[in-house]
Parts: structure tokens; C-alpha cells; sequence
């Protein structure tokens, strides 16, 4: 069957074989980040909605279980913020209820952590993966540019008061943008912060596929293995390229050659190809927007809709 709300298993760097739970619409966000891979947010916002009847979700999950799949995470991330969704806490009981051996992650730009619903429906969780990427209001403002009202210090608070009510994993990612939020000083105050925040874990991440601002460049490996230095932290790791930011998820391989391979042995449909990959539809459209530069990208119109097609060297 083909599913709405799920997307996957994809290979994810952070997480194995990770089922996508996709609990908000393409593309609603508390933040439109001039590095999201997943493009721009059309629907800015704090406020928290139903999006989809939860319903709809536990039915998916239902139908996706009923196969005994091979996982080692489920984790709820898609086409923006979870925490956004009204669904959260309930679709997270509904996974923890009826398949209990499944571990759960979520992925979560942060923003609502200091929302006390937000920290109680996330508490059965295994593991949150938030964002922390600086602790200056103005590269705050420069790299994320939130919704109205939001601030670094609201974020701040949010993680530190979360530590002290969740007791499961928190595994913090911090995005890196060289010359934005990687100054030595910058870097240093951050570390001081994340310390007092007492993550699991400390992740760097760096662009690893087009961003939504053409001027934002991935940090080198050295950058990055300085960084962790300046950090001053012991206990800091960096996801390994070929990822996916966003909280779509983190699937390797580059999912650019994924879609080349694929339509090399038979023309697809965007849907066919974001069904058997696990990216989202818009994804798929991103991406074969970027690889049509190339003319061995053909198109045909078929009875089904377009086929995309790949004429080999
Ligand atoms: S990177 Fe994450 S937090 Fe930033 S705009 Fe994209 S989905 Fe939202």
C-alpha cells in the first residue's frame, strides 16, 4: 500500500533503518533555515494544529507493522516541525502502546521545547534530537529566521528546561555555517551553553545537498574537526557526509544518484520514485530539478503522468 504519513525505511546515518513518521505538512516549520534541505517554509508559524486526523497516521502504522519490518528506529521528522503537530504525544503513545520493541526518536528543531505539552508528550520517546546551532541573537535571526516572537533565549531556556523533565536521550545537533556561527569565540560560548544543557550526545552537522540559500557552503572536515576543538566539549561527534539535514530524515546514500540509478533501469513517476526511495514527493521534484542541468535527464509523458528516464554514458 502506499502510504501518506510514512516515508521509508530509509538508511539513516544517525538512527540505522529508520521508519519516517511525517505528522506535518510540506511545508509548515517555526523556522525557515537558509540551510534547510527540504526548501522553503510556506507556512511560518507557532501555532500548534491537528494537520491529519491522528487516525489516518495509526492506521499507516497499523498496515506498516503488520509486517514484522526489520527497524531500529522510528522516528517522527517529515516536511517541517513535528512538534507543531496536535498529534505528537498521541501518535507517540499509539507506537509505544502497540509496538513497544521499536525504539522512537524525534527530530525537532527545538523551538517548542519550553511548551509544557510539547515536554509531555515528547517524554516517551527514546530519543529527541534537537537543534542548537548558536547562542547569539543575531546569527540566530541570520541563519534560522523564525517565526515572529521567537528568540535564541526562549530556545535556550526550552532545551535546559526539557533536560530536567526528560529522561530519555537527547542527542543535540548543531549546524555549522562557516562564516556565520564558526568564529572561535562564537564556538566557545556555544560549548559553555551546550554544557549546562547536558546533552547525550553533541552532533555537527554542515550542508551535505542544496540548501535554500545558494550562498550557504558545507564546512570542510577539518572545519568541522576544528570546531569540535573550539567547542571545548568532550564528547563531540560529526554525522558523516553524504546526509540529510531537515527533519525529513537523514538518508544516505546521496539520494541525487539514488534517483540517477533508479530511472537508469526504468523510467518512474515522482511518485514511484519518492515511494520506493522514502523522500517525499517534493523532494524528488527538488532533486530532479537539480539533475535536469544534465541533458541525459529525459522526460516523457505517459499515461500515468511524467516518466523521468536516464540515458547511460
Ligand atoms: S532545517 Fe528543519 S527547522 Fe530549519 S526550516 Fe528546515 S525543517 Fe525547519
Amino acid at each position: 500500500m502506499g502510504y501518506s504519513h510514512l516515508f521509508g525505511p530509509v538508511l539513516s546515518r544517525r538512527l540505522g533503518r529508520s521508519l519516517g513518521v511525517d505528522l506535518v505538512p510540506y511545508k509548515v516549520c517555526t523556522f525557515d533555515c537558509v540551510y534547510c534541505e527540504v526548501g522553503h517554509t510556506t507556512a511560518k508559524n507557532l501555532q500548534r494544529q491537528e494537520f491529519f486526523p491522528p487516525s489516518e497516521i495509526e492506521e499507516e502504522l497499523r498496515q506498516f507493522f503488520s509486517g514484522n519490518p526489520v527497524l531500529d528506529y522510528v522516528t517522527l521528522s517529515g516536511s517541517g516541525e513535528p512538534t507543531l503537530s496536535l498529534s505528537l504525544g498521541r501518535v507517540i503513545g499509539f507506537i509505544k502502546t502497540n509496538f513497544p520493541a521499536y525504539p522512537l526518536a524525534v527530530l525537532t528543531n527545538g523551538t517548542l521545547l519550553w511548551d509544557r505539552q510539547v515536554q509531555h508528550e515528547l517524554l516517551f520517546a527514546d530519543v529527541v534530537i534537537p537543534t542548537l546551532s548558536t547562542v547569539d541573537e543575531e546569527i540566530f535571526q541570520r541563519m534560522h529566521r523564525p517565526s515572529p516572537g521567537l528568540t535564541i533565549r526562549r530556545l535556550r531556556e526550552g532545551l535546559r528546561e526539557f533536560r530536567t523533565v526528560y529522561h530519555g536521550e537527547i542527542w543535540l545537533e548543531v549546524f555549522l555555517i562557516p562564516g556565520v556561527n564558526m568564529s572561535r569565540d562564537h564556538l566557545a560560548a556555544l560549548g559553555a551553553e551546550i554544557g549546562r544543557i547536558h546533552p547525550d550526545r553533541v552532533q555537527l552537522n554542515t550542508l551535505d545537498r542544496p540548501g535554500t540559500e545558494q550562498w550557504v557552503r558545507p564546512a570542510s572536515p577539518q572545519e568541522l574537526q576544528d570546531a569540535a576543538r573550539m567547542l571545548g566539549l568532550p564528547y563531540v561527534e560529526s554525522i558523516p557526509p553524504a546526509a540529510t539535514h531537515g527533519h525529513r530524515g537523514d538518508s544516505s546514500p546521496d539520494p541525487a544518484s539514488v534517483i540517477v540509478e533508479m530511472i537508469i533501469r526504468r523510467p518512474c513517476t515522482i511518485g514511484e520514485i519518492s515511494e520506493s526511495t522514502g523522500l517525499h514527493r517534493e523532494e524528488v521534484g527538488k532533486l530532479l530539478r537539480m539533475l535536469s542541468v544534465d541533458p541525459r535527464l529525459k522526460m516523457k509523458r505517459g499515461e500515468r503522468g511524467i516518466f523521468y528516464s536516464w540515458a547511460g554514458d
